[in-house]
């Protein structure tokens, strides 16, 4: 990565915000030579990206659609598999996001989303790569793939259909592994499964929380300041904007909001009701056995099973819930049992399951540029399942928007404005 360069036009910015996509933001702002402040009220990389399955995962490249066949819908309606929770509690509230999420993942209109999603994992490693190298984090990425593995020979035969079109449309490598090879590669695995698809394009990451500490820790290195404080006491001022940290109030001419999904709270007083929603996770390490070599993906279950430097890590699919509603860890409990059919897991290492939450859109697709209402107001969130994986791209391209750069992708499938002004 080049050191920052004096640029024509230096520019004050504010980054609220420090998990991965906040973070990326501010190092491509730095390395641009403009001034930048990034803010958190705790330090970088402490929330959503700490506690993710920290899977770079290059072969994502189609978002979650809402389901639409009638099989699926019941089966999440009665919570029949522990891959998906809601609270109806939560629903007078998310109820209406979530009809339009499922609008917007008909087969007329997903492909168009799911591309503008795909465009920015495409470019997941090739961004990851130069900061993992130049932040020194090297030590903490395994690029050894990621293995989804089947329980039913049913649902393998349908993965390896999927696995050739995706394959295929977007110039991922794979293999498909049998029961044997499958035992083979994985010796941890306590049971003869039908088999697995070997994505070998994705990295993963032993410690998802470390890795944007040592992005940070680039930043500063650049010149940028990493200063506490409340995002919430943003206000515009005459000559751009400012807000309230531990060391005083700071100003600046542009602030880019990467609040991942507290970005709501401080978007919707500013007048900007976007259909944004939550799918909570849960995650619990366990030490003491001999967990699998590298990330596997329990597709039959809809958990994951990572090594990381805490303990196997096993985390879940998708609770719809508000975000600060009381945890409901029923799916943590039934990962816990899916995930001990497969490896052995003695012992949790935390008493209570780790909770964050996925920070979501209606139509799939991150909101990265600028905010249609307010001069120098930006934002850069919404990426879902995959915010880990697209920080560094989307960072880079809301850099460009910035500062009026020719973008990497085009930028107008994430534009704010696409909700109206
Ligand atoms: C269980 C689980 C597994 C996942 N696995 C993967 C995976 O393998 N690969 C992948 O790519 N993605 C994965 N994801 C998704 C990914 O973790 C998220 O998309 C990503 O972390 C979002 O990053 P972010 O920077 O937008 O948000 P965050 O990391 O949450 O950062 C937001 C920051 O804003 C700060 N903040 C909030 N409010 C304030 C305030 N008022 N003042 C100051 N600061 C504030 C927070 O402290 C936080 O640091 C997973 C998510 C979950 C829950």
């Amino acid at each position: 990565m080049p050191q920052p360069s004096a640029v024509a036009s230096t520019k004050t910015i504010l980054v609220l915000g420090a998990g991965m996509v906040g973070t990326c933001t501010a190092l491509h702002l730095a390395q641009r030579g403009h001034q930048v402040v990034l803010v958190d009220r705790r330090s970088p990389g402490e929330e959503t990206s700490y506690g993710n399955a920290g899977i770079i995962q290059r072969e994502a490249v189609e978002p979650y659609p809402f389901p639409r066949d009638i099989a699926r819908v019941l089966r999440v309606a009665f919570k029949r598999g522990i891959d998906t929770n809601w609270h109806l509690s939560a629903m007078p509230v998310i109820g209406p996001r979530l009809a339009r999420y499922w609008y917007n993942s008909s087969p007329a209109r997903y492909p168009g989303h799911a591309k503008a999603y795909g465009n920015l994992v495409a470019q997941s490693i090739s961004e990851h790569a130069p900061l993992i190298e130049a932040a020194g984090a090297g030590d903490l990425v395994r690029r050894d793939g990621y293995l989804w593995i089947y329980r039913e020979q049913a649902s393998m035969d349908k993965a390896m259909a999927n696995a050739a079109r995706i394959a295929g449309a977007n110039g991922l490598r794979y293999q498909v592994l049998g029961p044997d090879a499958l035992a083979t590669a994985e010796p941890s695995l306590r049971r003869r499964l039908p088999g697995a698809i070997e994505w070998l394009d994705p990295w993963s990451v032993t410690d998802p929380g470390e890795l944007v500490a040592r992005y940070a820790a680039l930043f500063v290195k650049l010149g940028g300041r990493i200063v506490s404080g409340d995002a919430l006491t943003l206000k515009q001022a005459s000559s751009g904007w400012s807000v309230q940290t531990d060391d005083g109030a700071v100003a600046a001419e542009h602030v880019v909001v990467a609040l991942g999904p507290w970005a709501d709270t401080l978007i919707r007083p500013l007048g900007y009701t976007l259909p944004l929603f939550v799918k909570r996770g849960y995650h619990r390490h366990y030490t003491g056995g001999t967990g699998p070599a590298r990330a596997l993906l329990d597709a039959d279950r809809g958990l994951v099973i990572a090594p990381m430097k805490r303990g196997v890590r096993i985390t879940t699919g998708a609770e719809f819930a508000l975000r600060d509603a009381p945890s409901t860890p029923w799916q943590m409990d039934g990962a816990e049992a899916a995930a001990r059919e497969l490896v052995d897991l003695p012992t949790p290492v935390e008493a209570q399951p780790w909770r964050g939450a996925r920070p979501c859109v209606a139509d799939m697709v991150p909101v990265v540029g600028a905010a249609p209402k307010h001069a120098g107001l930006w934002f850069n969130f919404g990426h879902a399942h995959q915010g880990f994986t697209m920080g560094p791209a989307s960072g880079r391209l809301l850099a460009e928007l910035i500062d009026g750069d020719a973008p990497m992708v085009d930028p107008a499938p994430y534009s704010p404005a696409r909700f109206g002004g």
